[in-house]
């Protein structure tokens, strides 16, 4: 078993994930992996480093599917014994001119965004060693689609105690809701990539209540983020940052230094901690 320490970026074969392995590649003190659903976008992707003159690992990762997630999850625990960096970036956005109809959008963009970074955390989060550093990409559109919530699920959203149960089920409701077109008239504002964003910020403030309680003396930082308005397919042309400018906050948070406490179970942008 190797002892060097490991970075995981989800998603990272373009776009912001890939600007994070390429920062990670230069600025962490182990082996960095770059994943991607598809093995051949990722092998050219690490061929697409190596021209930089940088080394990235590559290992398979969908995380819509429980399998390749497990099987990641067996490959850090035989090869590394653990992981000490987790990025999870992976997600997916519908354009904003897209036909498809919104209850498909709700439940195809939930499926990723929030059910998928979820099984990446259940399964890899209890392999994080001490000192790890976790990060969560989420958006500042969580934060809008939080303001355009009722008051009852803002307070929800915002709570102290809410569990990781209680989420599940507000995300699923949520998917429920907009199958039956009631989705408004039970609280919710009329955006699947928001919610989904909201699903994320909640889980890892979640997640860091839960290494408070349970692995305290670890000194694990878990944190979410936004990483800006940033050129990628996903966000088209217009956007004001680089992918590189945009990896800037994930790895400022991959990277806090182990003397670190904090920031823990925050939402940041700019690496600056935002109001939740
Ligand atoms: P992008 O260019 O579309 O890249 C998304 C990445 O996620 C791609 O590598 C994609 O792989 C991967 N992915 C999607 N579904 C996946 C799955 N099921 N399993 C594994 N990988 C999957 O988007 P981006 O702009 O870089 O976005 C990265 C993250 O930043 C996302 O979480 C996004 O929501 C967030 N964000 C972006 C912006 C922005 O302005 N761009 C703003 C706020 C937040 P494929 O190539 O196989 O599709």
């Amino acid at each position: 078993m190797s002892n060097v320490p490991v970075a995981v970026v989800t998603g990272s074969n373009k776009g912001i994930g890939f600007a994070i392995v390429r920062a990670l590649c230069k600025q962490f003190p182990g082996d960095v992996y770059l994943t991607a659903r598809d093995p051949s976008r990722g092998q050219d992707a690490v061929a697409k480093l190596q021209a930089e003159g940088l080394h990235a690992f590559f290992h398979q990762l969908d995380i819509d599917d429980l399998q390749s997630i497990r099987a990641l999850r067996d490959f850090l625990k035989e090869k590394y014994g653990g992981l000490n960096v987790l990025v999870n970036n992976a997600g997916i956005a519908f354009k904003v001119l897209d036909t498809t109809p919104f209850a498909v959008q709700a439940e195809v963009t939930l499926k990723t965004n929030f059910f998928g970074t979820r099984n990446v955390c259940t399964e890899l989060l209890p392999l994080v060693k001490p000192y790890g550093r976790v990060v969560n990409v989420s958006s500042m559109a969580s934060s809008s689609a939080l303001g355009g919530c009722s008051q009852e699920l803002q307070q929800k959203f915002r709570s102290n105690t809410i569990t990781e149960d209680d989420l599940v089920e507000l995300m699923t409701k949520f998917v429920e809701d907009t199958k039956k077109n009631v989705h408004e008239k039970e609280g919710w504002p009329s955006t699947a990539y928001g919610v989904s964003k909201i699903g994320v910020t909640v889980l890892s403030r979640i997640q860091a209540r839960m290494l408070n309680e349970t692995r305290k003396g670890d000194h694990i930082l878990l944190n979410a983020c936004c990483p800006g308005w940033v050129r990628t397919d996903m966000a088209g042309p217009k956007a004001t940052k680089s992918p590189d400018e945009g990896a800037e906050t994930p790895v400022y948070l991959a990277l806090l230094p182990s003397d670190a406490d904090g920031p823990h179970g925050q939402f940041l942008s700019n690496k600056t901690v935002r109001t939740w």
